[in-house]
């Protein structure tokens, strides 16, 4: 049970203290007690936690604003908030089903949440089939697999109201996307007229050492998913909308959300924005995801088959399916890292996190693959 945190470092309630290499799965962007964060919510706290959405407030207008500059969405570009990255998602589901289409493809590997709607889109058996059936009319093509796409594109037809896709998939296994794969879903949804929406609600924020991890792959969507990091550990979501035509879709009154976008959560989004910025987090977590990777490479260690991912979400991925049991001994070791599957480790530190902080766990792996081994 864990009680506080500091920086890269949390303590359960018997005072022993981890790194935390999870970050709350990717959602403590700035580590924990970060005086930044501290300060805006205690501010807004005092001034405004939450008003019906018959009002709009200054944190509200300001964060929208700041996510639509550092997505560099066009003019007539429009941000909903929501609570959670199941509520973005539910928000881009029916954007798209705005188009007057019916069919969404998505991605084999892919988690998109745990909703009805949402989870008609994840791919994972095990979360779907005991709840089906689920919304109809998804279609799941194997993940970076151009000729899969297309066929699927031109089987579905008419009916195709969007590809929803992770730019780098988190809960599959920290799998980034081809930027050709990209390139063709942008290409095929323009040409059939439907709507590519990216969901960043991992991969977004700065974790992936750009603001969002589409940005690094030359293609512009018609909406993005956030969530995860963007306010730092206060439960936020937004779907962000590229330009009229897609923003046009949902009209006024058409969804809603009570909490969505309230204040406290804004203020909290815009220290964080305001924190990537001042400190050069993006440019951070780029160096230290290298950093990382090539302390992991530099081992040499035989359970070691690689590292995928990009700045900052990483995996390590095992020669041997033993990631649970790396999981267990890594805690016990003072390490908080994830099993995301059965061969890899993933580790989505805080973007503040520095080298000398990684270089304790790249100094431990070695220990703690040998013991995972049995060796
Ligand atoms: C976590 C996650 C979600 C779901 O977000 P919640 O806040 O748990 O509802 C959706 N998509 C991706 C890519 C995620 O990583």
């Amino acid at each position: 049970m864990l009680s506080h945190g500091q920086g890269c470092y949390v303590e359960d309630v018997d005072g022993k203290r981890y790194l935390d290499l999870l970050a709350g799965i990717a959602v403590n962007t700035l580590g924990h007690g970060h005086p930044a964060l501290v300060d805006a919510v205690t501010r807004q706290t005092a001034q405004l936690v939450h008003v019906s959405n018959f009002f709009t407030t200054t944190p509200q207008v300001e964060l929208a604003e700041a996510l639509l500059r550092v997505a560099g969405a066009p003019a007539g570009s429009g941000v909903f908030f929501a609570n959670s990255g199941t509520e973005a998602i539910e928000a881009a589901v029916k954007l798209s089903r705005r188009t007057g289409r019916g069919t969404v493809i998505a991605a084999e590997g892919a988690f998109h949440g745990r909703s009805t709607g949402a989870l008609a889109l994840t791919w994972k058996a095990a979360y779907r089939e005991p709840f089906e059936p689920l919304i109809g009319r998804v279609v799941h093509v194997p993940f970076n697999d151009e000729d899969a796409l297309r066929e699927a594109v031109a089987a579905v037809g008419e009916d195709l109201a969007a590809v929803l896709l992770e730019p780098v998939q988190g809960e599959g296994g920290v799998v980034p996307s081809t930027p050709a794969y990209l390139a063709l879903a942008r290409e095929l949804t323009t040409a059939a007229g439907a709507l590519l929406i990216l969901d960043e609600i991992q991969s977004g924020m700065g974790r992936t050492g750009r603001w969002f991890a589409y940005q690094a792959r030359g293609v512009v969507p018609d909406a993005i998913t956030l969530a995860k990091g963007l306010a730092g550990g206060v439960p936020i979501g937004a779907l962000v909308t590229f330009g009229p035509t897609a923003t046009g879709l949902l009209t006024a009154g058409q969804h809603g959300s009570t909490f969505g976008g309230n204040p406290l959560a804004c203020a909290a989004g815009l220290a964080v924005v305001a924190t990537i910025e001042a400190d050069g987090l993006l440019e951070h977590a780029r160096e230290m995801g290298e950093h990382l990777a090539h302390g992991i490479f530099a081992l040499r260690h035989p359970m070691v088959a690689g590292v995928r991912g990009e700045g900052l979400l990483r995996a390590v991925v095992l020669a041997e399916p033993v990631a649970a049991q790396v999981m267990a001994l890594a805690r016990q070791a003072g390490f908080i890292v994830n099993a995301v599957a059965p061969d890899a480790l993933r580790l989505a530190p805080p973007l503040v996190i520095e080298a000398h902080e990684l270089d304790t766990f790249v100094a431990a792996l070695p220990g703690l693959l040998d013991a995972a081994a049995g060796r």
